[in-house]
């Protein structure tokens, strides 16, 4: 393929990958948004392929099939609730694919650059290296995180906004002097500062409590479009550096649209500490909740067919559960009994960005019928039963009435201001952010106890 091909194809798929943003927007057209990344990554990888600049067909053909294999036999195998923490550490071998090419290109025999040339090839390297390090150390934490073998307790270390403003001013003084010695000393720093980025990415996460993670989880996403670019610039490869730029502007976006829904302003994410452990009572003592009041599926059939207006809850419990096809038959069930039914979607229910709306999109739910926080809020005290499905934090009434609360602050769903709530969720444990909720203990609360998916099973046979 001679150059201008390679050209051609490139803006193609650069126009393939901005159309599939666009529709990856929208629920509707979001199966078509997925057929036009995949159309611009195939063009991408022919390309770049046959651009002439590959020489070893027969390394790259063997690294594609096992590195295409072992993605197509993990994606086969992840559960929908596994999705974040495959997410988190996909970014991170961006971010380590990024240290790489940065310390390939350093060692290139091939690279004969000069004068400001090289200093702008090296000043390429080390960021790219530095953002790299950053989000591969970061989203391996945040894989931790996610799926519970780090503890989502935020490390508050001491000093440690002090200790991070330490690496960065020293990471900058350190390209200085890498930009004036030669490739030995060069090297040195080179690993020195990827051992500090590295450890920067751990320290900033670790220091991240659980209710933040929706932000890291994109913002880690936008940190390895940034990776992703600065591979790019070190390869001279413009495609790369606009895929990397989209990926970057919209995970920041998408941080900016979580920390909206959190209430909190994007530079105390990166200070950390929300949604730290409970808190005890500003006097020390544990604030007695009260007895939950337990429900029967038969009763709650009940509480439902005697209902004009229902709106349903879900959460992460859901997901765990896989009730979202029973929870869809339900709505079909009730809508046919004349009952209206509509959806409640909070931003950061589950555990990513618009995890409930795929699963509700997947169980052929009506997207109609699906609402956004912000649309339905003020509807509620007019509904006569709000199910909650595995939601926890979500739904909890301390984030906006209790200033000591660790997620103090957090816009929720005011559910208790509908006539009746039914909790559907196993027993009494806490959400993600580890917060004890006293939406549990309102009068209007009554908890259904069992997996979400056999008590939706139960409240359909007593609807029948
Ligand atoms: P939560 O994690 O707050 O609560 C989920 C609840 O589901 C638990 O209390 C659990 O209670 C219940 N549950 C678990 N399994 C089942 C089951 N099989 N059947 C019924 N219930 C079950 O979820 P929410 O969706 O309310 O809130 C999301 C939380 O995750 C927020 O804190 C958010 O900040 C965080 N987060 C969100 C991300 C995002 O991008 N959306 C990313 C990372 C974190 P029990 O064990 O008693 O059943």
């Amino acid at each position: 393929m001679n150059s201008g091909m390679v050209t051609a194809a490139y803006i193609v798929a650069a126009i393939l990958f901005i159309l599939s943003l666009a529709g990856l927007s929208n629920q509707e057209t979001a199966r078509r948004g997925n057929w036009f990344g995949i159309a611009g990554m195939t063009i991408a990888i022919l390309a770049t392929v046959l651009s002439g600049t590959v020489t070893n067909y027969g390394l790259l053909i063997v690294m594609v099939a096992v590195g295409g294999c072992i993605g197509a036999f993990l994606a086969a195998r992840v559960q929908m609730t596994e999705m974040p923490e495959l997410v988190a550490i996909l970014h991170s071998f961006v971010g380590l694919a990024a240290v790489l090419v940065g310390f390939a290109s350093y060692f290139d025999p091939n690279m004969h650059l000069e004068g400001a040339a090289k200093s702008i090839h090296n000043v390429e390297i080390y960021l790219g290296i530095l953002i790299g390090a950053v989000t591969f150390t970061g989203s391996v934490i945040a894989f931790g995180k996610l799926n519970g073998k780090v503890g989502s307790k935020p490390l508050m270390l001491a000093n440690r906004h002090l200790l991070n403003a330490a690496i960065g001013v020293f990471c900058i003084i350190l390209l200085f002097v890498f930009l004036s010695v030669g490739k030995g000393a060069g090297t040195a720093i080179l690993i020195i500062m990827t051992i500090l980025a590295g450890a920067f990415g751990i320290h900033m996460v670790m220091a991240i409590g659980g209710a933040d993670m929706p932000v890291v989880v994109s913002m880690l996403n936008s940190y390895s479009g940034w990776a992703a670019a600065a591979t790019g610039f070190m390869l001279s490869n413009d495609l790369l550096i606009i895929v990397g730029a989209l990926v970057g502007s919209s995970g920041a976006i998408l941080s900016y649209i979580m920390c909206r829904a959190m209430n909190r302003q994007f530079l105390s994410v990166i200070m950390g500490g929300f949604g730290a452990a409970p808190v005890a009572a500003a006097d020390g003592e544990e604030v007695e909740q009260g007895e939950p009041n337990p429900i029967l599926p038969d009763e709650v059939a009940q509480l439902l067919m005697d209902s004009e207006e229902v709106v349903i809850v879900p959460g992460y419990g859901m997901a765990v559960a896989h009730a979202q096809h029973p929870v869809s038959e339900l709505t079909k069930t009730l809508i046919d009994k004349g009952v209206k039914v509509q959806f409640a979607i909070h931003p950061v229910a589950g555990r990513m960005p618009g995890h409930m709306n795929v699963l509700l999109a997947e169980a052929n739910v009506p997207y109609d019928l699906v609402l956004e926080m912000d649309e339905i809020n003020d509807d509620l005290p007019q509904v006569d039963v709000v199910i909650v499905i595995g939601a926890n934090d979500i739904v909890n009434p301390s984030a906006l009435d209790n200033p000591a609360s660790p997620i103090a602050g957090m816009p929720v769903l005011e559910v208790w201001n509908a006539k009746t709530v039914i909790v559907s969720k196993r027993g009494m444990a806490t959400g993600y952010a580890g917060v004890e909720n006293p939406l549990f203990f309102k009068d209007n609360t009554r908890m259904l106890f069992g997996d979400a998916k056999d008590s939706v099973e139960a409240i359909r046979s007593a609807l029948k």
